[in-house]
C-alpha cells in the first residue's frame, strides 16, 4: 500500500466517546472511495479504533485509510473510579497535545505527505488552532443534528439575554461544558461544519446556520446514503425472530452504547411489556439483566441481546416502534426505516431530539415526566401502535422518509452537500 509521496492529507480526529466515531469514520469512507489520492490518517483511541476497525464492523479497508492511536489520557496504572465523564475528562485534557504530536510526529513524518486539512468531531474545538498552527482549513464533523446545533452556536446570546439560571443546570465550568461552550464560539470560524441530517429536515434552523457559518452542510441521513458495509452480523439471531412476527407489531428497545435506565425504571418498562404483551427485542447489556422481575427472561414473546444489528432491525417490516434514549444517531436510524419512537431522554441533545420528535415532526412521543413508569409506557405503546395518532406518525414518517431519499438522490440537497464537502477536504 503507497501511502508516501504527493496528494492531499487530511488528518480525522475523533471524540473517542459515545456513538460520535462510527459516523466520522463513515463520512471518512465515504470521502476517501470519492478520491483515491487523498490519504486519511484517522485518529482515535485504540480501544475506539480497535472496535470500529474489527471484522464485525466496516471491515472493508480502504487502501487510503490509515488508523492511528492516541491515549485516552489516563496516566498509567489509573483505576477509574466511575465518575460521570471521567473517562472524557481525562482524555479532553490531554487531547490537544496528543492530537497535535500524532498528526506531526507521526502521521505527516510516517507517510512524508503534508498536512493538506483538517477534519474533527466539533467536540474538539482546538482543531481550530490546530489547523492555523499548520497553516490547513478546519472542517469539523457535529454529530448531531441542526437544532442541537444552534443551541450551541446560540449559547452566549441565550446565557445574555435569559440568564443561567432558568435554563441551564449542572455545572458550567466542568470540561464537558467549557468544551461544548468553546465549540459554539468557534465554529463560524471553521471554513465549513458538516452535519448527519438533511436539510429540508429542519428548513428554518438550518437556514439561520447557514447564516452563522461559514458554510453549512448537511450531508445525511448517513442510513440512506452510506449504508454500514458490510451490515453488522446478526449474532442473536434478531432478524430471524423478526421473520417470525407480524408486521408493524415489535417494539425495538435500546438507549445506545452509553445510558442504561436507572433499576426501578427497567422493571416498570418489564413489567409494560408484560401487561401489554407486545412482542419485543431489548438490546440490554447483560450486567443490567439482575434488575428485571423474576420469570421475566423466560418471556416467550421477546428475546433481549447484548447488542443488536439496530439498523437492520429498524429495517425489518415487523417493528412497529423504537423505545429509545433520543441519542441522534438512534433517532436518524429510526426515521430513515419509518419506526415511531417513544423516547426516554438522559442527557445531552437527548431531550431536545425528543421534542423535535414529539411536537415539531409529531413522529413519536417522549414519556411523561421524562422516565418510564408502568402505566405511562403501557399508554405510550397503544397510542402508536394501535392509536389513530400512531397512525398519523407513520405518515409523517413516510413523508419525512420521502424527503430523505430524495436529498441523498442524485439531485438532492445532501448529495450536492456532499460535493462540496469534498472539495473543502479533498482538494
Ligand atoms: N446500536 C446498535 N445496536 C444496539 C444498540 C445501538 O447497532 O444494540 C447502534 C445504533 O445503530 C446507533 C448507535 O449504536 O448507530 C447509538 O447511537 P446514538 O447516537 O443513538 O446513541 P449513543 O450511543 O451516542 O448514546
Amino acid at each position: 500500500q503507497q501511502v508516501t509521496g504527493s496528494g492531499p492529507h487530511v488528518a480525522v480526529l475523533v471524540f473517542p466517546f459515545g456513538t460520535h466515531a462510527a459516523p466520522l469514520l463513515t463520512i471518512t469512507r465515504r470521502l476517501a472511495s470519492a478520491a483515491p489520492d487523498t490519504l486519511f490518517s484517522f485518529f482515535s483511541t485504540a480501544q475506539s479504533n480497535a472496535y470500529l476497525f474489527s471484522t464485525s464492523h466496516h471491515n472493508t479497508t480502504l487502501p487510503n485509510i490509515k488508523a492511528y492511536n492516541v491515549s485516552d489520557g489516563a496516566p498509567e496504572g489509573y483505576v477509574f473510579v466511575g465518575e460521570p465523564l471521567e473517562d472524557v475528562e481525562l482524555f479532553m485534557t490531554v487531547a490537544q497535545e496528543n492530537f497535535r504530536k500524532g498528526i506531526l510526529e507521526v502521521a505527516v513524518a510516517e507517510t512524508e505527505r503534508k498536512l493538506s486539512c483538517l477534519v474533527t468531531d466539533a467536540f474538539l474545538w482546538f482543531g481550530k488552532d490546530l489547523a492555523e498552527e499548520n497553516g490547513v482549513p478546519w472542517v469539523p464533523f457535529f454529530v448531531s443534528g441542526a437544532c442541537p446545533l444552534s443551541s450551541h452556536v446560540y449559547t452566549d446570546t441565550i446565557r445574555q439575554n435569559f440568564g443561567v439560571g432558568g435554563i441551564l443546570f449542572g455545572n458550567l465550568e466542568s470540561i464537558f461544558s467549557r468544551m461544548v461552550h468553546r465549540m459554539g464560539q468557534v465554529l463560524p470560524e471553521a471554513v465549513a461544519v458538516f452535519i448527519n441530517s438533511f436539510e429540508e429536515l429542519d428548513p428554518v434552523v438550518t437556514s439561520d446556520m447557514k447564516s452563522k457559518l461559514k458554510k453549512f452542510l448537511n450531508v445525511g441521513p448517513l442510513t440512506l446514503s452510506t449504508p454500514p458495509a458490510p451490515a453488522v452480523p446478526d449474532s442473536y439471531g434478531c432478524l430471524t425472530w423478526l421473520d417470525k412476527q407480524k408486521p408493524a407489531t415489535v417494539a425495538y428497545i435500546s438507549f445506545g452504547s452509553v445510558a442504561t435506565p436507572p433499576p426501578n425504571e427497567l422493571v416498570a418498562l418489564a413489567e409494560a411489556l408484560e401487561a401489554s404483551r407486545v412482542p419485543f427485542i431489548w438490546s440490554l447489556k447483560d450486567k443490567s439483566k439482575v434488575h428485571l422481575p423474576n420469570g421475566f427472561l423466560d418471556r416467550p414473546n421477546g428475546i433481549l441481546v447484548p447488542w443488536a444489528p439496530q439498523i437492520d432491525v429498524l429495517a425489518h417490516g415487523a417493528v412497529g416502534v423504537f423505545i429509545s434514549h433520543g441519542g441522534y444517531n438512534s433517532m436518524q436510524e429510526s426515521m430513515s426505516s419509518g419506526v415511531p419512537m417513544i423516547v426516554r431522554p438522559f442527557f445531552g441533545d437527548h431531550g431536545l431530539n425528543g421534542r423535535m420528535v414529539e411536537h415539531v415532526w409529531e413522529i413519536g412521543v417522549i414519556v411523561e415526566g421524562g422516565i418510564f413508569t408502568k402505566k405511562c409506557v403501557t399508554s405510550c405503546l397503544d397510542l402508536v401502535l394501535a392509536q389513530e395518532k400512531g397512525k398519523k406518525m407513520r405518515e409523517n414518517l413516510k413523508a419525512l422518509k420521502e424527503l430523505a431519499h430524495r436529498a441523498v438522490g442524485p439531485e438532492g440537497s445532501s448529495t450536492k452537500n456532499f460535493k462540496a464537502l469534498l472539495d473543502f477536504v479533498c482538494s
